[in-house]
């Protein structure tokens, strides 16, 4: 028998028929996501009790903001409290939307492009996306372990002046360091500089001592192999030296491609000061990437979850 292997993506993932839905009406969008936030069990966000009910009117219909009641704490809540989009006016499958796009888009999503396909304005979309973008941030909480590839680049920022033609070093854009585990995760991170000192501190900090740091041949590297049992190996860039063995940093340049791509043709020109959020949404799609689209939109919901906390406690 013949098997179909294309639109594997999609093909058995019901979450793509959902999420439409759920981007067409807020009841629908309200539903989906109290599905996917508390499954078969409804909690209070508050206390977590399951002692909950929705809240309705003398007729029975549900009400039109959405209201739940926790009988132990007495509080009220929405689907929304606790998360990144709990003290947003934007409707809910705005949000739905939102999510979906920027969990599912190879090289991102712009706010241009939500405006024209939602009908928000144009800085609604931009809070929203910076909102999701935050949700994704810190995917991974582990320090990275095994073969971890090391590498900066510099990205954003417009040129000093016209015509400017010079990269990376010695421009104002932005260096960004990522390290990634082989046929693993990745973490990216902004920095002021890329000093020996801001470098191996980034690496000690995030990849576990029983890895192997592979870098360039950039001498700020120099000397962090003594802090792993792995040691430090580099390939010679300068020298045309691009593979000796397992020696190279063939993954790191496979995820710095995706994010150029992106950042230059999806979003142009992004400010320094917003750089990390659109890192981490690069950041975040790599390190799902194995998921269907549709589960790794849920995730994303789910990763906003908790993050509203640090600015506001509960609907009292
Ligand atoms: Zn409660």
């Amino acid at each position: 028998m013949k098997t179909k292997i294309q639109n594997r993506s999609t093909k058995d993932d019901i979450i793509t028929k959902e999420i439409p839905m759920a981007c067409s009406n807020e009841k629908l969008a309200v539903e989906f996501m109290e599905a996917k936030r508390w499954g078969d069990h409804p909690f209070c966000p508050c206390c977590a009790s399951l002692d909950v009910y929705q809240m309705r009117s003398l007729d029975g219909v549900r009400q039109e903001n959405f209201r739940w009641r926790c009988r132990d704490c007495r509080k009220q809540y929405t689907v929304r409290t606790g998360t990144v989009f709990e003290d947003s006016k934007i409707e809910l499958r705005h949000w739905c939307f939102g999510f979906w796009r920027a969990s599912t888009s190879k090289k991102g999503v712009s706010a241009l492009e939500v405006h024209r396909q939602t009908g928000l304005s144009y800085k609604s979309s931009l809070f929203m996306l910076n909102r999701i973008r935050f949700a994704m941030a810190d995917s991974v909480q582990d320090p990275l372990k095994g073969d971890v590839e090391v590498d900066e680049t510099y990205v954003g920022g417009k040129p000093r002046y016209k015509g400017q033609s010079k990269r990376g070093r010695g421009t104002n854009k932005q260096p960004v360091v990522a390290l990634v585990e082989r046929q693993g995760r990745v973490k990216t991170k902004p920095v002021a500089n890329v000093t020996g000192k801001t470098l191996k501190t980034l690496i000690l900090d995030n990849v576990c001592k029983t890895s192997r740091i592979i870098t360039d041949e950039n001498p700020s590297y120099n000397g962090i192999g003594q802090h792993y049992e792995g040691g430090h190996e580099s390939v010679c860039h300068s020298a045309k030296e691009y593979v000796r063995g397992d020696i190279h940093s063939n993954t790191i340049e496979s995820f710095f491609a995706i994010v150029k791509r992106g950042l230059n043709g999806i979003y142009h020109a992004v400010s320094k000061e917003h750089l990390h959020r659109y890192m981490a949404e690069y950041e975040f799609r790599y390190n799902f990437r194995e998921m269907e689209d549709g589960e790794r939109t849920i995730q994303a919901i789910h990763s906003s979850q908790g993050k509203r906390l640090m600015y506001k406690e509960c609907i009292a």
